[in-house]
């Protein structure tokens, strides 16, 4: 099988100029590729409880989801402002430029269940932490935040790790 990271496109000026992309969809598109990114997201979770994956639109669905099969358990949408049908609690993040809304239901996850975050990328954070603060207020704990690809220059894994959520990447 490949290595990993060499199933992954990068794509230079998109979706602005000066941004080196990180396209999974390429991976995604790889069977033997898929399976072993979602094997590694869930290894070390195995053993340990996790109640639920918190999957972000929307690539974390995908890998979101596949992960919570592979572990048993059960899967929360975390979705952009306005997606989702039912009441909602809300955390905003700030972008580049502005400001931006995540949400979930507000009876998604069980105080004192145990959440685990999955995404396909960890940049700046702002995505991942404001996912951390909305599973927190619900009264649930997280178990972890798991990455496919983090991009350290950006500082995300330390971000996380100051509000005290470890981190699970597959390459940098
Ligand atoms: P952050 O909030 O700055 O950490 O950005 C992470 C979020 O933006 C994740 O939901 C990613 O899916 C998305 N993202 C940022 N940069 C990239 C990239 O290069 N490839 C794929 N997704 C990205």
């Amino acid at each position: 099988m490949k290595d990993l990271k060499s199933l992954i496109r990068t794509i230079p000026d998109y979706p602005k100029p000066g941004i080196l992309f990180r396209d999974v969809t390429t991976l995604l598109g790889d069977a033997q590729g898929f399976k072993a990114a979602i094997a590694q997201l869930a290894e070390p979770f195995r053993t340990i409880p996790v109640d639920a994956v918190a999957g972000i639109e929307a690539r974390g669905f995908i890998l979101g989801g596949a992960v919570a099969d592979r572990l048993g358990c059960g899967f929360v949408p975390i979705r952009k402002k306005g997606k989702l049908p039912w009441k909602t609690i809300g955390e905003e993040y700030t972008l580049e430029y502005g400001v931006d809304v995540i949400e979930m239901h507000e009876d998604a996850v069980a105080a004192g269940s145990r959440i685990l975050i999955v995404d396909d990328l960890i940049a700046t954070g702002g995505t991942a932490e404001a996912t951390a603060k909305l599973i927190r207020r619900s009264g649930a704990d997280i178990v972890a935040a798991a990455f496919v690809i983090d991009l350290p220059d950006l500082g995300g894994l330390k971000r996380l790790d100051a509000m005290g959520v470890k981190s699970h990447t597959l390459m940098a």
